[in-house]
């Protein structure tokens, strides 16, 4: 007999709405895509994707153009702020990718986020349709936008970032906890920093208490990523939001003293943006009947093991596998499945994350590259 499929909504085409949406399309299943913003804009941030992330954009399709335009370092250098000592290194290249069954790539997010993107049927994503409220009913949930439109469907998945409203809804008002520090970050061209000290692998300077990553973002290494973090005075508060503007001089002014590669950096870069880093507690549950969510709306993380965006792929595949053959009723059972199966993992990550030592030192970095989406046990 065949399935009758599922009709979807998923909140969010960021980079776990979009996964999701691609995965679930494969299936068979009926997904709409609802995006408030009225385009895709072009952020400037690197990202980076580790072996586990890149197993689930190879089941997207994606991982050969990727290979092609990311670019792949040789290491993973950690390195002391005034002196340059490496402290470790941990082979990345084919070393990496022999070790754990895929590459690692470093890239420009908005690079990642269109080839997603481009795993997506077009008719897919209904961009400017900023979800507002939701009602769940018995074999369904209706959906109300600020524009006034509604929309109807079996099942609805919120991949609604960090700032989820959906999770709001189900959970009332977050308590996030300011760490009191900030991340700065830019992308410029490699020819800024004329030749000089011109990052060949992905570095992180490690003070003691700030730091800076930094990486090239593209396969002929002419742009360059950098992405800090430092203490920030307590009564200082922006938004976590990837528009809001940072000072170059103070920025420059809270690296002083670090080594000269970290001075070139600085002074070539030609603008920046700033992010407060927040920090949360895994949440009880994550969802409730037919609704759940996916992503930094459920496990949001400080960036410091850079697997956010990796943690929201892993959920995309995994809830694709809990979803396949399933009918109506069982969409509720699904989405128990796919949380009993990964929240171990992300609350791992995330507190792992927290504590910023990551690849600090020696690290075995197996348990986290070393996953695979695609074919890890199920949760029963
Ligand atoms: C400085 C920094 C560096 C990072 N570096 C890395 C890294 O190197 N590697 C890595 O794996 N991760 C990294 N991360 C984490 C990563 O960016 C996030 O974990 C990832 O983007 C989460 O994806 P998502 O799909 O859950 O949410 P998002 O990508 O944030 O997508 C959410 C989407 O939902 C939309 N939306 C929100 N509300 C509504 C609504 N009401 N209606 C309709 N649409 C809505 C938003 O507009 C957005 O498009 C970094 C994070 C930071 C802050």
């Amino acid at each position: 007999m065949q399935r009758k499929p599922i009709s979807i909504a998923i909140i969010g085409a960021g980079i776990g709405g979009l996964a999701t949406a691609a995965l679930l399309t494969r299936q068979g299943h009926v997904v709409r895509v609802f995006e408030q913003a009225p385009a895709f804009s072009r952020v400037g941030a690197g990202i980076q994707m580790a072996p586990n992330a890149v197993k689930v954009l190879r089941a997207l399709g994606v991982e050969d153009h990727l290979r092609r335009i990311a670019f792949g370092s040789e290491r993973a250098v950690s390195r002391v702020w005034d002196s340059g000592e490496i402290t470790s290194e941990l082979p990345l290249g084919d070393a990496v990718e022999a070790e754990f069954g895929a590459p690692y790539f470093f890239l420009h997010r908005a690079d990642l986020h269109a080839a997603i993107a481009s795993a997506v049927p077009g008719d897919v994503v209904a961009l400017n349709r900023k979800l507002t409220g939701f009602v769940q009913g018995e074999h369904s949930v209706t959906l109300t936008f600020a524009d006034g439109r509604s929309a109807s469907a079996d099942a609805m998945i919120a991949a609604d970032g960090v700032h989820s409203h959906v999770r709001e809804m189900l959970m009332g008002p977050e308590h996030a906890h300011f760490t009191g520090r900030v991340a700065y970050r830019t992308t410029f061209p490699a020819s800024l920093l004329g030749g000089v000290h011109v990052p060949t692998v992905r570095t992180k300077w490690w003070g003691t208490d700030r730091h800076m990553v930094v990486y090239p973002v593209t396969a002929a290494r002419d742009v360059i990523y950098f992405v800090t973090s430092q203490p920030e005075k307590a009564e200082w508060r922006t938004a976590e939001s990837w528009s809001a503007r940072g000072d170059l001089d103070e920025l420059r002014a809270s690296f002083a003293g670090f080594h000269p590669e970290v001075q070139a950096l600085l002074k070539a870069a030609p603008e920046v943006h700033k992010w407060a880093l927040f920090e949360r507690d895994p949440l009880p549950r994550w969802g409730e009947g037919r609704v759940v969510l996916l992503g930094d709306a459920c496990h949001p993380m400080t960036p410091y093991m850079a697997q956010g965006a990796a943690s929201a792929l892993e959920d995309a595949m995994v809830l694709s596998r809990c979803l396949e053959r399933v009918e109506g009723e069982g969409i509720a059972a699904a989405f128990k499945r796919y949380e009993a199966t990964r929240k171990p993992r992300t609350s791992q990550i995330q507190m792992n994350s927290s504590k910023n030592t990551w690849l600090k030192g020696e690290t075995d970095p197996s348990w986290v590259y070393g996953y695979d989406a695609c074919s890890a046990a199920l949760t029963s």
